[in-house]
């Protein structure tokens, strides 16, 4: 697991290396040769790596209890760190909506964790679990005031800007409010009576992926197999608790066609149900992309085509 945290910290960044080892944890330095205590910095007892550091150290531990975010973390985990983390950011946002301070705070955490961390290791500081608190809440404090400027800064901007901005949103560029769902359609055609179709989603939130899958469909077109993918992407979105959307498709024809409100008779009833379905999100765009932007759910809609259903 990967943590980036952006610009003031409004980008969060998780994502899997296929070894699941990518901080340079104690245990992961030493699969490498780098000759390094293997105990974990924080509890002295255990082996560090990053499910124990972050969740099953009994310094974390104590740290999240005292939190308030309703974590309790036990001796045994079942679950990655990975999906721990997503778990509970996909929690926070669902329940919180999207500028839930419980995401802030459980972001803050791990990084103060992080952050200590290399204190002990890099600056032979002393461990301290008051020293993490201390440096969550700076870095919260930090997250608020980058907040503020900017909401200071948009409520400055010209009237002129402002149009300009909302020109680049409608180009791809979004608020780190806006859900982003890349969606594709993988259709070929066959002999038999319902050629096998494919569809794939991927969401992102604030550059994180929050959820992602694949279908089957039964499907007579290429441009019949993209609307599955639009309604279902639209679906799952609502799932997920999101109300505000970016679809992403790399369908000329069938964004067109949406956006106009004139449909070709092969998508016309699925054409319906989706902008029957754009109503429930208090906002709904949907846009043409290029096939690369939706490589990750051309993928899975690949995939599925061949019958391979991730879960
Ligand atoms: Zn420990």
């Amino acid at each position: 697991m990967t943590i980036f945290i952006g610009k003031n910290f409004t980008v969060y960044y998780i994502c899997t290396s296929s070894t699941n080892e990518a901080l340079p944890t104690n245990s992961n330095l030493l699969k490498r040769n780098i000759q390094v205590q293997e105990t974990c910095p924080l509890c002295k007892q255990q082996k560090e790596n990053e499910s124990h550091l972050f969740r099953d150290c009994t310094i974390s531990a104590r740290i999240w209890a005292s939190l308030g975010l309703g974590i309790r973390t036990c001796p045994i985990h079942f679950i990655s760190i990975e999906e721990w983390v997503k778990n509970f950011l996909k929690l926070f946002w669902k329940e919180d909506g999207v500028k839930s301070s419980r995401t802030s705070e459980f972001i803050a955490t791990l990084w103060a964790i992080w952050l200590h961390r290399n204190n002990i290791v890099f600056r032979i500081e002393v461990v301290n679990p008051l020293a993490i608190v201390d440096t969550k809440i700076i870095l919260l404090k930090e997250l608020d005031e980058s907040v503020k400027i900017k909401e200071r800064n948009s409520s400055l901007s010209p009237i002129g800007t402002k149009i300009e901005d909302r020109d680049l949103n409608s180009q791809g560029i979004h608020s780190n409010e806006d859900c982003i769902v890349l969606v594709d359609g993988a259709w070929k055609r066959c002999k038999q009576n319902h050629p096998r179709a494919g569809i794939g989603w991927s969401a992102h939130f604030n550059n994180i992926k929050i959820f992602d899958g694949n279908a089957a469909v039964i499907s007579t077109s290429s441009l019949q197999t993209e609307a599955h993918a639009i309604l279902r992407g639209l679906r799952e979105a609502i799932n997920n608790g999101i109300n505000r959307v970016h679809i992403y498709s790399d369908n000329k024809e069938l964004v067109q066609a949406l956006n106009k409100r004139q449909y070709p008779f092969e998508v016309a009833t699925l054409a319906h149900d989706i902008q029957a379905l754009r109503n429930k999100f208090i906002s709904c765009k949907i846009h043409k992309v290029s096939r690369e932007v939706v490589t990750p759910a051309h993928v899975l809609a690949t995939a599925a085509r061949l019958g391979k259903i991730v879960s």
